[in-house]
């Protein structure tokens, strides 16, 4: 199918070509025409099956066939929800970069960790599509420097992830804001019973749109295990990343303390790194992306949290410094790379203290990741595993007895903050962390 027999406009079909892009992906072939047609929309689709060109390219076509008013402020026509700050600057360059061609649609992203002022000087001169974090875009609506009441078409992106993050209520008083007559899109990678009990209060008979989860396609991404002693990892790393000579990486931690200690060792041994995480500003955050991207530093250590939601083209290599605690983060992680057709690396160092995590991933994507022990980092077999405490390894200042009972870590689901760390219920006395001290397993 080509992207011309969906019914867009020609600006927007130059835009897509200047793209590169030749054929519109499954979701996209499916969510254009029945997003043009005015139906409400429940895509299930993860970042990297080109969803964002799926709702943002037949939301500019209908802007456009019914321009704003020529005088006075333009209100927000459309508003699109997202989780992240990253998230919400990527899915504004996307719809700049798509509708550029267009005459003068405007478009703009509030988020919080950045000036209140210059969003709101932004907004008096008139907004037509608004990308928004739902706590910053409550801070406008309780400023009275947004105006929601002439919204036509709402956007959840990334639902699930909204949801995980304690975004509930804050979404719930965000449709309360919004006019009953407007069309509404949803987007999530997973379906929940939380969130089918979100689209039925507010959707109205929704076209269901399913593409395949990126773990069915994780063909693309060529995976491996290094098993490794948990004091070499730092090493190891320097050294794969060295020796395949590789350019740009990003590198996943449990924790933001593990991702600053990393990348200041990388910068030690002479690479370019950086880390991104929660605690950082979101300036310091921007930075970081835009160097990754343009190749200025080579490493980008990450926690989860920072991660989600990060479009980097064709991304060659993952690293996950230390396997995540729930299993379904690692098919998260790897989908950074490999992404839109393109071939990527994702290698995960594994300690021993790992092991019954890397089991549960191995379950989860039914299959058994190759293992490939990297000549001269040999695990010593003395070494026992220890215990993952708090998202940290057990280690000479973190270690306590493996017979104490585990707390969950960070915030609770509920607890507000764009990068407060989501902690699902079950996760810190799951199966993995419990078993991880007790016993030494064969890779
Ligand atoms: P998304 O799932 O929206 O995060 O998009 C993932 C990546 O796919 C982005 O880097 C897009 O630029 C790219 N992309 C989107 N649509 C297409 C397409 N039709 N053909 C090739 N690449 C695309």
């Amino acid at each position: 199918m080509s992207f011309s027999a969906l019914g867009l406009r020609a600006e927007l079909l130059l835009a897509v070509s200047e793209q590169g892009y030749t054929e519109p992906t499954p979701i996209q072939a499916q969510a254009i025409p029945a997003v043009l047609a005015g139906r409400d929309l429940m895509g299930g689709a993860q970042t990297g099956t080109g969803k964002t060109a799926g709702f943002t390219l037949p939301l500019l076509h209908k802007l456009a066939e019914q321009p704003a008013g020529t005088h006075g402020r333009t209100p927000v026509r459309a508003l699109i929800l997202v989780p992240t700050r990253e998230l919400a600057a990527q899915v504004q360059t996307s719809v700049f970069t798509y509708g550029k061609h267009l005459p003068k649609i405007r478009s703009l992203s509030v988020y919080g960790g950045v000036g209140f002022h210059p969003q709101v000087q932004a907004l008096k001169r008139g907004i037509d599509i608004l990308v928004a974090t739902p706590g910053r875009l409550l801070d406008h609506v309780a400023q009275r420097t947004v105006d929601l009441s002439k919204v036509q078409v709402l956007v959840l992106d990334e639902a699930d992830r909204m949801l995980d993050m304690g975004f509930l209520p804050d979404i719930r008083k965000v449709l309360a804001q919004l006019p009953k007559q407007r069309q509404n899109l949803l987007f999530s990678a997973t379906f929940s019973d939380e969130i089918k009990r979100l689209a039925d209060g507010f959707m109205h008979d929704p076209l269901l749109i399913e593409v395949a989860r990126r773990n069915a396609a994780a063909e693309l991404i060529e995976q491996r295990v290094c098993p490794v002693d948990r004091e070499r990892k730092k090493d190891l790393l320097a050294h794969l990343i060295t020796e395949g000579n590789w350019k740009q990486v990003l590198v996943f931690t449990r924790t933001k303390h593990g991702a600053n200690n990393l990348a200041e060792k990388l910068v030690k041994s002479g690479i370019r790194a950086d880390a991104i995480h929660g605690n950082k500003s979101q300036p310091a955050r921007t930075r970081a992306l835009t160097e990754f991207k343009a190749g200025k530093i080579r490493v980008l250590v990450a926690t989860d949290i920072a991660a989600r939601g990060l479009d980097i083209d064709e991304l060659p290599h993952v690293v996950n410094f230390e396997l995540p605690h729930v299993a379904n983060d690692y098919v998260h992680r790897i989908g950074r790379t490999g992404r839109a057709g393109s071939t990527g690396e994702a290698v995960s160092l594994v300690c021993v203290d790992e092991l019954s995590l890397l089991r549960d991933i191995e379950r989860l994507i039914k299959r058994e990741i190759r293992k490939e022990i990297v000549p001269g980092f040999e695990i010593d077999p003395r070494i026992k595993a220890e215990p993952i405490v708090q998202g940290k390894r057990g280690g000479a200042q973190q270690r306590r007895p493996s017979s104490a009972p585990h707390k969950a870590a960070g915030n609770r689901p509920g607890n507000r903050g764009q990068n407060a760390p989501r902690q699902p219920a079950g996760r810190a006395g799951s199966k993995s962390s419990r078993d991880s001290g007790r016993r030494s397993f064969a890779y």
